[in-house]
């Protein structure tokens, strides 16, 4: 089934994943996994942005197929050491993480929309550097998979295992969505898991570098994104 019959059928689609939702809701991480991979094969992408989940994934998505499809969206304002982490779980798993980015440079940019668009319209700045890539990375799939829990934030506490996003028009599966926190970093240390050494640092979520700023003992865990302003997400999950 092609992209655009999914949309076409998606009280169709909605049967099905209503289906898969009752069989997966339960299930482990790798089962929900391992039944997006088969039904949608190459037409399932997982997104990552390297955070501790999304190291997860990559592990558990590598052991199952490590040719299945891989991106991260790359702003050109991630941390050096997500770059340097995004190489290690290239070299561990033997896996392509595709680099998704806009064709705006940074230059471009500051000179259309003006200088540091992220304090002044940082909407407008996810919106051009991760919005639009993403919109036209899944319009060549039928099914993505993200990291998101459902503890993580208010806005993702409704987050199915298998669901429809409405919003990018296709299949969105969500296997980490019933883990908490400490469930993934019990899963990282015992499989020894790259993930990205500002988590020892003071950074819980990591994200573009000028919307990432340590978060204090007793704060949110996502405190550190967009601080100071009204923002909590980039409009990826929403
Ligand atoms: Fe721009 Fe900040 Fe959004 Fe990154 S997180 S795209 S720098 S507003």
């Amino acid at each position: 089934m092609t992209a655009t019959e999914l949309k076409t059928n998606e009280k169709e689609i909605n049967e099905e994943i209503a289906v898969a939702v009752k069989r997966l809701e339960e299930a482990a991480p790798e089962e929900v996994l391992l039944w997006a991979l088969s039904r949608f094969g190459e037409k399932v992408t997982l997104a990552t942005g390297f955070g501790a989940e999304g190291c997860v994934l990559v592990h558990l998505v590598a052991n199952i197929d490590p040719n299945a499809r891989i991106f991260y969206l790359d702003t050109d304002l991630l941390f050096p050491e997500t770059y340097a982490l995004r190489d290690r779980l290239e070299t561990r798993y033997g896996v392509r993480i595709e680099r998704r980015a806009s064709s705006l440079s940074l230059e471009e940019q500051a000179s259309e929309y003006g200088e540091k668009l992220w304090e002044t319209k940082p909407d407008q700045c996810c919106n051009l550097r991760k919005i639009r890539p993403l919109i036209k990375t899944l319009s060549g799939f039928d099914a993505w998979i993200t990291a998101i829990r459902r503890d993580q934030s208010p806005s993702r506490a409704n987050a199915g295992v298998v669901e429809w996003d409405a919003k990018f028009g296709l299949v969105k599966i969500n296997p980490l969505a019933r883990w908490s926190s400490k469930e993934v970093w019990k899963f990282i240390v015992q499989n020894d898991v790259p993930y990205n050494p500002l988590h020892n640092e003071g950074y819980p979520s990591i994200g573009c570098r000028p919307c990432t700023t340590l978060v204090q003992i007793g704060e949110d865990p996502r405190a550190g994104r967009w601080r100071g302003k009204v923002k909590t997400e980039c409009g990826l999950h929403q």
